[in-house]
């Protein structure tokens, strides 16, 4: 069996379309989109197509589309942009680094910032983020699919406690682009950061929807490139490549592709679940799923080390993602999951696997028979699993 990637959350990989759609824009079609000649303009027109395909995703205008380096940028630029000494910013414990990273940056211009914590489901309580807000409040920030879990907040109902206190609302959609329907409008945002190469587009493209009227200051400045608010050369090949994932999205979106998605999910799930000593991370009080993207799981594993499972698994051929993650040198268990509740061996103890839209069954099934064997082995020459066994 060749290679398994189950770590779509991660990245993923271009779909030959999209590769095809590039191609010219690196070889004959290499004009500049700002120069007046006709090889510019060829330029031009495919940037702007992409756009128009990019606001069909989002349900805005095209001229509210900002292509931009991908999720980061977004999320950079919405936090920088709109906050000033003595605002005072709501984001959400279990965001990306590249939200809690400017929140932190921002406190030392002065930005207080308060981190709702997510209930142990890994869903964030709107209740939550109306007892936070304060006169000052200017900017709210929530992420729609969690990348750990897979859990979609309920961003619609936060969108209305924005607008009823008058705050601008961000959403950090990049996990949820591809997987669940976008509606800025309905949403409620002023500002969405998505990337391309979360949905088989390129990596280091992506887009910031911004709201028409939204008083944002641009992170990068020279040019008067993307309507003056993203300096910089466009990324030709690469926006190209974003229209046409974002168009493949939209239909997958449609055409049943995301519901044989989620019942693939849920079968590797059951049979996941099937090993002893495992649980579900994102589940409500009854022990249903809490509402959540089609391709992510999180599961806890008892006594055994989430690191050396990945690990295990990949000299198997199959690459998932553990609970911790490597900062400065240190592995720490995941910030999402500690923030759920979870203790930090049981955070450590934990598995993401996170499917492409192109998994197959054959894929799921080897998952379903290697893993029981694998967590069987290292439980079983476990120094952890031996020490609480006594
Ligand atoms: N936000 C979320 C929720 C993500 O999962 C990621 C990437 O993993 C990012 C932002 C950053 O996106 P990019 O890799 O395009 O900078």
């Amino acid at each position: 069996m060749p290679r398994i990637y189950m770590d779509a959350n991660a990245t993923t990989p271009l779909l030959p379309e999209v590769l095809e759609a590039m191609r010219p824009y690196w070889l004959e079609q290499f004009g500049n989109g700002s120069s007046i000649h006709q090889d510019g303009q060829k330029a031009r027109n495919a940037i702007e197509q992409a756009r128009e395909t990019l606001a069909d995703l989002l349900g805005c205008h095209a001229a509210e589309v900002i292509f931009n380096s991908g999720g980061t940028e977004g999320d950079n630029t919405a936090i920088f942009g709109m906050l000033r000494p003595g605002d005072h910013f709501i984001t959400t414990s279990i965001e990306h680094s590249a939200v809690l990273q400017s929140a932190e940056r921002m406190g030392q211009f002065g930005v207080e910032t308060t981190f709702v914590a997510p209930q142990p489901s890994g869903l964030i309580d709107p209740v939550d983020v109306l007892d936070a807000v304060r006169p000052q409040t200017r900017l709210i920030s929530v992420m729609l699919a969690n990348n750990e879990t897979g859990v979609r907040q309920p961003v619609e109902e936060i969108g209305k406690i924005a607008a009823d206190c008058g705050a601008f609302f961000h959403i950090d959609a990049v996990q949820g682009a591809g997987k669940t329907p976008l509606d800025v409008r309905s949403f409620g945002c002023h500002l969405l950061s998505i990337s391309a190469h979360k949905v088989h587009g390129p990596k280091g493209v992506g887009a910031l929807f911004v709201r028409r009227g939204t008083p944002l200051e641009s992170l990068l400045v020279g040019g008067s490139h993307e309507h003056r608010r993203r300096a910089g050369t466009e990324n030709v090949p690469g926006i190209v490549g974003f229209g046409k994932a974002a168009e493949l999205a939209m239909h997958s979106l449609e055409d049943g592709t995301i519901d044989r998605l989620a019942a693939l999910r849920d079968r590797l799930e059951a049979g996941v679940l099937a090993i002893p000593g495992t649980g579900l991370n994102g589940s409500l009080p009854n022990r249903e799923p809490a509402p959540r993207v089609a391709n992510t799981i999180n599961i806890w594993f008892d006594e055994v080390e989430g690191e050396a499972l990945v690990i295990a698994l990949d000299l198997k051929g199959i690459a998932v993602s553990g609970g911790s993650a490597c900062r400065s040198g240190a592995t720490l268990p995941s910030h999402v999951l500690l923030a759920m509740g979870l203790d930090k061996a049981r955070a450590r103890a934990s598995l993401r696997l996170s499917l492409l839209k192109t998994v197959t069954e054959a894929e799921i099934d080897h998952v379903v028979k290697i893993l029981p064997e694998s967590v069987a082995h290292l439980r079983a020459i476990s120094p952890v699993a031996a020490g609480t066994r006594g």
